[in-house]
């Protein structure tokens, strides 16, 4: 079944006191959670023990690592593997954000061994598309994501897909302030739904949630989450301040 999912990008910013005074203040604020309608946190790895030990006890509410390593154990200096996120309580690990794919050079191919891991640990991976600034100029963002799909995920069984949750960030709308209008977010939310119906039929892509991130601030988060194929967002920027983050996670439908 998907859920709606309000899920904050801290990347590499904040020091240990303001994460834990950041989680604090949004924390404190009632919301509206269920069992589709989540919350996700993925922060910097040297603080994922103390915003695990934040959330304890709190329903429906997750911490997420930034990112991991494809193999299990061993002398692989500086990684982080799923078994050291599962023995913190950590269920969900964010994968192939573009920042990732750019400055570190995560290929697709690399990128499906993760997805693996993390699914054979019974972990959540949030996998990230989308597409930069030229091919949306070109008009071949479609085919762009499509092929980022096939590539990664297209080697998982119906029953592993479900357990994917895809987040569509359009590269130039990272950081940018230069939000995908409502329209542009739901053609391709709906664009990737038609793929997934495609390759492993439309009751499974009707489980399938998809976020959609790219300057979502709290100003137009409800707009964009209310379109049908859009199933709540990834959120950087605005995410490190408690306010915004707590509208967001309010905007979810
Ligand atoms: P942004 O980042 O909200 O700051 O644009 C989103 C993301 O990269 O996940």
């Amino acid at each position: 079944m998907k859920s709606q999912i309000a899920a904050a990008n801290w990347k590499m910013n904040l020091t240990l006191q303001q994460g834990e005074t950041l989680l604090d203040e949004i924390l404190a604020q009632p919301y509206q959670l269920n069992h589709n309608r989540l919350v996700v946190f993925a922060v910097p790895a040297p603080y994922l023990a103390m915003a695990q030990q934040k959330v304890a006890g709190k329903s429906h509410v997750f911490i997420a690592a930034q990112n991991c390593y494809s193999k299990k154990s061993g002398a692989y200096t500086g990684e982080i593997s799923v078994e050291m996120l599962q023995s913190l309580g950590i269920k969900w690990v964010v994968l192939g954000h573009s920042e990732r794919r750019e400055y570190f050079q995560e290929s697709d191919q690399f990128l499906a061994e993760k997805v693996n891991i993390v699914l054979e640990y019974n972990m959540t991976p949030i996998f990230c598309c989308g597409e930069p600034l030229q091919v949306r100029e070109a008009g071949t963002q479609n085919n762009f994501v499509a092929k980022q799909l096939e590539a990664s995920l297209y080697h998982l069984s119906a029953e592993q897909l479900q357990k994917v949750v895809i987040a569509y960030e359009p590269i130039w709308a990272i950081g940018t302030g230069k939000t995908a209008t409502s329209e542009q977010a739901q053609e391709m939310h709906a664009h990737i739904r038609a793929e997934l119906a495609n390759k492993y039929g439309a009751d499974v892509a009707k489980n399938v949630s998809i976020l959609y991130g790219g300057s979502v601030k709290a100003a137009n988060a409800a707009e964009i989450f209310g379109q049908p194929d859009v199933d709540g967002g990834l959120v950087g920027g605005a995410s490190l301040i408690a306010k915004e983050f707590s509208t967001i996670i309010n905007g979810l439908k």
